[in-house]
């Protein structure tokens, strides 16, 4: 039995899709043939799709499992269900206006022309709003519509906003944030699911380790209590001497978040030679 993954074939999601498989451990030999891919060393066939295509390839069951960007999901609106958020491809679904309008609220959309590609999600939000917009869907360069005359505003994905500011456009109003999604089909079979809690274990790990990192540190055995306090770390931290009597070396895991502070309070309580790692794989 073999599980089957679809995920972006080219495109923003692609790179960091792989990357992920790989370091999850799982071998492919990507050759010629772009459209499937065999893992050599774990039961995982990789189909390389259109992200617009995911979502119904996963709802019909010709992918098992599928790797896609929340805002094309949530558009699509397929019955899949979500595993796992990725933490990559992160972007936001935003209305933008021509940098010369006026935005001043939700209100100062009525009435006008909106431009996406995400036409059910934008329609769902306008109506919340209670907003009468026209939505004019078009399926690429959304951003070129208002300076064309096509639209007073348009709805499209935004991460750095650079594409906006070259085309005259500021964002006004953000209605998703999206990142990249594990996702699977309803009714997996018993193996099915197996393989995919086999792969799940290996992304949390991997995933972990990325939100954290390996610190060693030297300490005067007196203020040991005091720095122990501040790095729990996974059970405890590792002491060991040193060879210079009255001082200690301490190993421990930090979560990124708290990094930069706890760094500032060890060195503070005294910490010497702080070393920061990076860690590969964390199982806990
Ligand atoms: P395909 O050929 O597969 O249809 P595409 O052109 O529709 O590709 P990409 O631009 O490669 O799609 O984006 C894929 C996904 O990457 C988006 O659906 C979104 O989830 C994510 N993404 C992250 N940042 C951005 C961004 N700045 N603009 C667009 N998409 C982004
Ligand atoms: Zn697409």
């Amino acid at each position: 039995m073999r599980l089957k993954i679809a995920i972006q074939k080219s495109g923003r999601l692609y790179e960091d899709s792989i990357r992920l498989l790989k370091e999850c451990g799982i071998g492919i030999d990507n050759g010629l043939n772009k459209l499937k891919a065999e893992a050599y060393n774990f039961p995982l066939d990789i189909f390389f799709l259109r992200d617009d295509d995911i979502p119904q390839y996963v709802e019909d069951g010709v992918a098992d499992i599928g790797i896609v960007g929340e805002n094309v999901l949530c558009e699509k609106r397929k019955q899949v269900e979500i595993v796992d958020r990725l933490g990559f491809g992160k972007c936001r679904l935003s209305i933008a206006f021509p940098k010369g309008r006026d935005y001043n609220g939700i209100q100062d959309l009525q009435g006008l022309r909106i431009a996406t590609s995400y036409a059910n999600l934008l329609s769902v939000f306008l109506g919340e709003n209670k907003i009468k917009a026209e939505i004019h869907e078009i399926s690429g360069s959304v951003e070129i519509a208002p300076g064309i005359g096509l639209a007073d505003a348009i709805c499209d994905l935004v991460s750095s906003g650079s594409t906006l500011f070259t085309n005259g456009l500021k964002e006004v109003r953000v209605i998703l944030r999206s990142e990249a999604l594990l996702v699977s089909a309803k009714n997996l079979s018993g193996e099915q699911r197996k393989i995919l809690d086999k792969l799940l274990f290996r992304i949390n790990a991997v995933k972990k380790s990325k939100n954290n990192k390996y610190v060693l540190l030297n300490a005067p055995n007196e203020k040991l209590e005091e720095i122990i306090q501040l790095i729990p770390g996974m059970k405890s931290p590792t002491v060991l001497p040193l060879a210079e009597p009255g001082w200690s070396s301490v190993h421990s895991v930090l979560r990124e978040d708290d990094f930069w502070e706890i760094i500032e309070q060890l060195k503070a309580a005294g910490a010497q030679g702080i070393l920061v790692v990076p860690i590969e794989k964390m199982i806990v």
